[in-house]
């Protein structure tokens, strides 16, 4: 297929977590700025890019899968430009293994430089050579990126860039580096900005958000921010992703519950439930620890969903520690979990640890503890039931397109019967019958 229209075409795959999302709309930005418009055909697309992410091992196999597929339409379409971007193109020797691999990708470039993509563009195109330009290190923050976002009601506003954490499992310091805050100003301009489109939500997005300003001068902390961003007018929704344990104060608590804007969702990655497992881990924080945590947390914040990241399989985990997280998650009932079965990462240092677990017993206990979570968001979920909602309506279900979709204040899913002329407003839902991982309801 040709594409008969003025305007050059571009296809974006984004594998992995919001910051990537976030990051594909960056680009997607820069692109409809010089010119192109977006398509969600890849046989129409004049260029096609992959957004990458190595956070764990299958991620890297889909794209692996996915470039490879490409081969022939490039074939029969010369002029198409491939580039492949992200966490995954970080990782030392990883792009000259790819273009090894896959001779016909036109550009590489990493997580720090995208904002340099027009460039490299241009040179590929006048060149005809493929390009690979990785930076090892950050630019600093680059602000004024034009943004091409996906919905036109909630968006993700990233507040921090990189890790300083070196949990002794993950990649993404290596690949995002250091942590890096940026200007409070900058943040407000962003959603003021927003808010003048229309939009209703925001997600402030970083690692590590409760770390928020370091290095900031006036000082500034993630519970300031909060508050700040409360204040201001047009605002609808504050959330906020990811927490770790180990930086979440008192004083954020208590941002959340006094400011009405800031929703009641915390999502609170617990890795583990072994306090053994998490020394290993680097995480920084026990068991009891953790557990005193959510119960200040629901103790101070009414109704408040918490949901978390669980990785099963650990190098070391014995039955008895992965007890330890089953008896964990069954007390702390979470409203929803990400499970992960653990992944050798190249140049971390649990990849070199003694007693990696065997794929067999990593998912035995897999199945187990989604079993667990599972019972607990269906348990949370029924609560619900009979019960009024503010909902932030999205747009229509994409399962039903009878129905209208949206998220209640604790982040979750309700497909509704309701009227269409109040997508991108809020309303009150009435929840009539609670299912495993969303709820039912009719706008009253
Ligand atoms: N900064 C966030 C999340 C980063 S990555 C945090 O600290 O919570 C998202 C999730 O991927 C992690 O929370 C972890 O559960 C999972 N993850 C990271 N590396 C992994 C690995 N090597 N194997 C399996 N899961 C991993
Ligand atoms: Fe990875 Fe840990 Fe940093 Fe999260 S806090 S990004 S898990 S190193």
């Amino acid at each position: 297929m040709t594409n008969n229209s003025e305007k050059k075409l571009f296809f974006i795959a984004t594998y992995g977590c919001q910051m990537n999302e976030e990051d594909s709309e960056k680009l997607s930005g820069i692109l409809k700025k010089i010119g192109y418009d977006r398509t969600d055909i890849k046989e129409d697309a004049d260029l096609i890019i992959f957004n990458t992410c190595c956070v764990r091992e299958n991620a890297e196999l889909k794209v692996y899968g996915n470039i490879g597929a490409l081969k022939s339409l490039k074939k029969k379409k010369h002029e198409l430009i491939i580039a492949v971007c992200g966490c995954m193109m970080q990782q030392k020797g990883m792009a000259e293994k790819l273009i090894k691999k896959f001779p016909f990708v036109d550009i590489i470039f990493g997580t720090h430089n995208s904002y340099k993509f027009p460039e490299y563009l241009s040179t590929v195109k006048q060149n005809r050579t493929s390009l690979i330009e990785i930076q090892d290190t950050e630019d600093g923050i680059i602000e004024g990126i034009p943004i091409d976002r996906k919905s036109d009601v909630k968006a993700f506003v990233t507040i921090m860039y990189g890790c300083n954490n070196f949990c002794t499992y993950c990649v993404v310091p290596y690949v995002r580096g250091r942590e890096r805050s940026r200007e409070p100003q900058n943040i407000e301009k962003e959603i003021k900005n927003l808010i003048s489109k229309g939009y209703k939500e925001i997600t402030l997005l970083g690692q590590n958000v409760n770390s928020y300003g370091k290095g900031l001068e006036p000082k500034i902390t993630f519970a300031d921010l909060l508050r700040r961003i409360n204040k201001i007018e047009g605002l609808e929704r504050i959330r906020f992703m990811t927490s770790h344990p180990k930086d979440l104060t008192k004083d954020v608590i208590d941002a959340v519950n006094e400011c009405d804007k800031v929703c009641e969702h915390i999502h609170l990655p617990v890795q583990s439930g072994s306090t053994k497992i998490l020394k290993k881990m680097n995480r920084r924080y026990t068991r009891e620890q953790y557990l005193k945590l959510v119960h200040d947390i629901k103790q101070t914040i009414p109704k408040v969903s918490i949901t978390t990241d669980i990785i099963v399989g650990f190098p070391g985990e014995t039955d008895e520690d992965f007890e330890d997280t089953l008896s964990l998650a069954k007390e702390i009932e979470y409203d929803s979990a990400f499970t992960f079965l653990y992944s050798k990462r190249e140049g971390t240092p649990a990849k070199e640890m003694k007693d990696h677990i065997p794929e067999d017993v990593k998912h035995q206990r897999f199945e187990k503890l989604v079993k667990v979570i599972n019972e607990s968001c269906s348990k949370k979920n029924a609560e619900y039931e009979n019960k009024t909602e503010e909902v932030l309506v999205e747009g229509f279900s994409k399962n039903d397109i009878t129905k209208l979709t949206g998220r209640t204040r604790t982040g979750k899913l309700v497909n509704f019967v309701g009227n269409s002329e109040h997508i991108g407003k809020l309303v009150d839902v009435k929840i009539i019958k609670a299912r495993s991982f969303s709820l039912e309801g009719k706008e009253l």
